[in-house]
């Protein structure tokens, strides 16, 4: 991908994931002593910055952080990570978008905080210039406002605007008209049209329901180990993925989406995009965490061919 390509600009949620790990759950009012402490960097929006620019895509993150230790730690694992963060803000004020997760047993209790991730506002969002070409992507970790008006602009700059809907929440068809890429999985779909859905439902059943999203706009349906189903208005598309062996699927949504974004800023037809985000999340769920198991350029290629 030489220079006069599109960049991607990521508008979303950056989180630090601390995880305790112990025999068993606490009860109410009980202390337990754990195991061990686990510090991941995590959010939807800076996994999918990640993934994108380990493929050697020009990356900008716009969001926030706090002033705190976790915010430092957080920048400096970015950006290491190849993530421009010109457009990443220091709040006062609160904290860092902090999850706190329990795991006891195989099973986990989750509290996410967003903290600073809640003060990304339109301000944010009109500070950078994009350009015909760009890729504008986002998720639903800061408000939805803010989306709406980071995708107009990207719409009014000829750039292409990607909405990964998750965690699934009501969205106005104002926000959902401004969208030209969906990225969603099953129960995204699910939610959205409320239609009720299963894992194991054949890929006509998920074209069927996303049917009526598709209006206007590609919808990309991902189907875990099955691969990506895509309606582009036509024919539905179903795109394989590779049989792997999957060690953790954490991230492979985020890694899928910014590894497509990537692509398309690369000026790549979207069914080559689609074969190249399948590739780069089937490495992602055979590697242990999120962030960290984006693969780079270089292990995707390898793969492809
Ligand atoms: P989410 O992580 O949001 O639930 P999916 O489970 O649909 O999303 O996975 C996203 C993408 O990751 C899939 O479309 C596919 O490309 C890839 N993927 C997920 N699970 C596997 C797997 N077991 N083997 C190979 N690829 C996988």
């Amino acid at each position: 991908m030489g220079p006069g390509m599109g960049r991607v600009f990521v508008a979303g949620s950056i989180n630090m994931d601390v995880v305790a790990t112990a025999e068993r759950h606490p009860r109410i009012g009980e202390t337990v002593a754990g195991e061990a402490v686990l510090y991941f960097p995590g959010g939807k929006g800076a996994n999918q910055a990640v993934a994108s620019a380990k493929q050697g895509v020009p990356t900008t993150l716009v969001g926030r952080l706090g002033t705190d230790a976790f915010g430092q730690e957080l920048r400096r694992f970015l950006a290491a990570q190849g993530v421009d963060l010109g457009f990443v803000k220091d709040t006062e004020g609160t904290h860092s978008g902090t999850a706190i997760i329990t795991i006891a047993n195989a099973d986990n209790t989750i509290v996410v905080v967003p903290g600073a991730n809640a003060r990304v506002d339109a301000k944010d969002v009109a500070a950078p210039v994009l350009a015909r070409g760009d890729v504008a992507v986002s998720q639903f970790e800061i408000p939805l406002p803010t989306i709406a008006a980071f995708f107009a602009r990207a719409r009014a700059a000829g750039a292409t605007t990607v909405l990964n809907p998750a965690p699934a929440k009501r969205a106005d068809k104002a926000l959902l008209d401004l969208v030209d890429i969906l990225i969603l999985n099953e129960t995204e779909l699910g939610f959205l049209t409320g239609t009720e859905l299963k894992d194991g439902d054949p890929p006509a059943r998920f074209a069927e329901a996303a049917r009526s999203l598709a209006t206007g706009k590609i919808v990309c349906v991902t189907l875990g180990k099955r691969g990506v189903l895509a309606l582009t208005g036509g024919e539905p598309l179903l795109v394989p993925s590779r049989a792997v062996k999957a060690v953790d699927t954490t991230g492979a949504g985020d890694c899928f989406v910014g590894a497509l974004a990537s692509q398309l800023a690369g000026g790549k037809e979207l069914r080559d995009a689609l074969a190249y985000a399948n590739v780069a999340a089937s490495i992602c769920v055979q590697r242990m965490g999120a962030a960290p198991s984006m693969p780079t350029v270089d292990e995707v290629r390898s793969a492809l061919s």
